[in-house]
């Protein structure tokens, strides 16, 4: 088997993509200020840019993050409805 040369590195990294929970609309861009309180991986509601979901028109009032839970593990699952 030949190695292709021009691939020098083996890693790669897990992105996590916002996504309305709503209809599913992946969002190009999405701000947040993480200082403000949150509760466990649920942050809470205001300062989302934008406001509203461009695909559904629904107002953003949670975002969640992915966070390690009291073990330190970090999981995703996907979820059929
Ligand atoms: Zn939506």
């Amino acid at each position: 088997m030949i190695v292709d040369e021009t691939i020098d590195d083996s890693t790669s990294t897990v992105m996590f993509k916002p996504i309305c929970a709503h209809c599913g609309y992946v969002f190009k861009k999405i701000e947040y200020n993480a200082n403000k309180p949150y509760y466990g991986s649920k942050l809470s509601e205001s300062g989302f840019t934008p406001p509203y979901c461009p695909g559904c028109g629904k107002k953003i009032v949670s975002l969640t993050i992915p966070m390690p839970d009291e073990y330190g593990n970090v999981k995703y699952e996907y979820e059929e409805k």
